[in-house]
């Protein structure tokens, strides 16, 4: 680590940013915490951050802070700058839509960005057969949305989601997430006709794919007539629940006995999208072929803008009005989203998968020394280590909120997750170096050593 004075002007983002953990005050350091406290009074209280600092500029692997600080970031924004924050093909193709025109409501007079935007994820999803796209803007629209079209569709109406689930933070994708705190409380009623399943996770339950598909099947008979259900939704690997991976032959028994009952099928990969597991998509490493797949956070390279595709006779069902926003499809938003997919179908998959062996040799090494590391997981570069007591192979909350203080104050950026809060997750951009990489999968490892 050196050390040099804060940089004197703003720097400009992109791969161009130095790329190297800088650390010239603590964290946070004076001119966040001064944002912080107007944060504080300007910010509702509801809306958290994970780490207490502001950013000046991003690119590649590195965040710089209005410090002056540059941190490795392990984050990507929660799985969104896959592609690389501020990437200049990104940014070279938003800047130029932006010239011609900014919005007209896709509902209203169209633009060809939109129609590009479906065809290519009619191209990339899973599944070899006529589909269709709508667009939106969040992670959690799009969810709603794939549950309208299910709904009208089947003309069925229970949803069945799965424990660990997270779909966002709207009233019905607030039904489909599983955990309270923080995302529930306080905030019901929920939608209702939601049932919930369990879910593969071999490391709790050691179970085969198979027989954690049985007991799932059992559990939804049990609660409600298949010839009620609408859809059926999974993260093919769970997100906030913990980088959960199923094991094998999971997804692809709950799919065939969906079908085999008129239930759709949607596949969530709002996290696990666009090159993120060393995949397109997540739902390729099981075999799996959902109906319909939901994407958001990769796709356009940071800005906002979220899908649902699928088979186009689901898709369709939908009458014509019955699907829109004001904002979905936002043409800044597509042309961006162009640039990003063209980087993703241009090397991104097998970067996520040096990025996969790169840290699982890191990780597997830490836990063969450290029987609190219970469990390291995941896919490409969407990789978790599970903390644990080894007395009593409990999930262990305060360890990992020690790892993440210590590895925040080190100048890398870091997320947990997990229902019980005992998850820490890598997400970094595709975008970061080997150095940089290894050098935070060093300090990880420390931390957890140390901790
Ligand atoms: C983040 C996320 C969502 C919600 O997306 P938003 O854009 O935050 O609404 C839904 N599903 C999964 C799997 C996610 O990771």
């Amino acid at each position: 680590m050196t050390l040099h004075a804060p940089a004197p002007t703003t720097p400009h983002g992109g791969p161009s940013l130095p790329q190297e953990r800088r650390l010239v005050t603590a964290i946070p350091g004076p001119a966040s915490q001064a944002l912080l406290a107007r944060k504080s009074d300007a910010v509702a209280r509801g809306v958290g951050m994970t780490m207490p600092v502001f950013v000046a500029a991003a690119g590649g692997g590195v965040i710089v802070d209005v410090d002056g600080n540059s941190l490795i970031d392990l984050g990507s924004g929660i799985a969104v700058t896959s592609v690389g924050n501020a990437d200049p093909g990104v940014v070279a193709a938003a800047s130029a839509q932006l010239e011609q025109f900014t919005h007209t409501c896709f509902t209203v007079t169209g633009y060809e960005g939109y129609v590009e935007v479906a065809e290519a994820l009619n191209r990339l999803t899973p599944g070899d057969f006529a589909k269709r796209t709508a667009l939106f803007n969040s992670g959690a629209e799009a969810v709603e949305n794939a549950v309208k079209i299910a709904r009208s569709a089947t003309r069925r109406s229970t949803i069945v989601a799965f424990d660990h689930a997270y779909h966002g933070r709207t009233s019905l994708t607030m039904a489909l997430t599983a955990k309270s705190m923080p995302y529930k409380r306080g905030f019901g009623p929920f939608g209702a006709e939601v049932h919930r399943a369990p879910m593969s996770y071999p490391f709790r339950d050691g179970l085969s794919g198979a027989e954690a598909a049985r007991i799932a099947i059992e559990r939804i008979e049990r609660q409600v007539e298949t010839d009620e259900i609408a859809a059926v939704i999974i993260e093919p690997i769970q997100g906030e629940g913990g980088f959960v991976v199923p094991a094998d032959g999971f997804l692809p028994a709950l799919g065939d006995w969906a079908r085999s009952h008129g239930i759709v099928v949607i596949a969530d990969e709002v996290q696990t999208g666009f090159a993120r597991t060393g995949a397109m998509f997540a739902s390729e490493h099981f075999g799996f072929e959902p109906d319909l797949v939901v994407t958001a956070k990769g796709l356009a390279g940071g800005l906002p803008l979220s899908a649902v595709t699928g088979r186009a006779e689901i898709m369709d069902a939908a009458h014509a009005g019955g699907l829109g926003g004001t904002y979905g499809g936002n043409p800044v938003a597509c042309a961006a989203a162009l640039a990003a997919i063209a980087a993703f179908e241009d090397g991104l998959v097998d970067r996520a998968r040096e990025i996969e062996a790169i840290a699982l040799e890191r990780l597997l090494a830490a836990q063969a020394g450290d029987a609190r590391i219970g469990d390291v997981r995941g896919r490409g570069a969407m990789l978790a280590i599970e903390l644990v007591d080894p007395a009593t192979g409990r999930p262990d909350a305060d360890l990992t909120k020690r790892v993440a203080a210590a590895v925040h104050a080190q100048g890398v950026v870091l997320l947990t997750c997990g229902t019980d809060g005992n998850v820490v997750r890598l997400l970094p951009p595709l975008a970061i170096g080997d150095d940089l990489l290894r050098e935070a999968l060093d300090i990880l490892c420390a931390a957890i050593a140390d901790a």
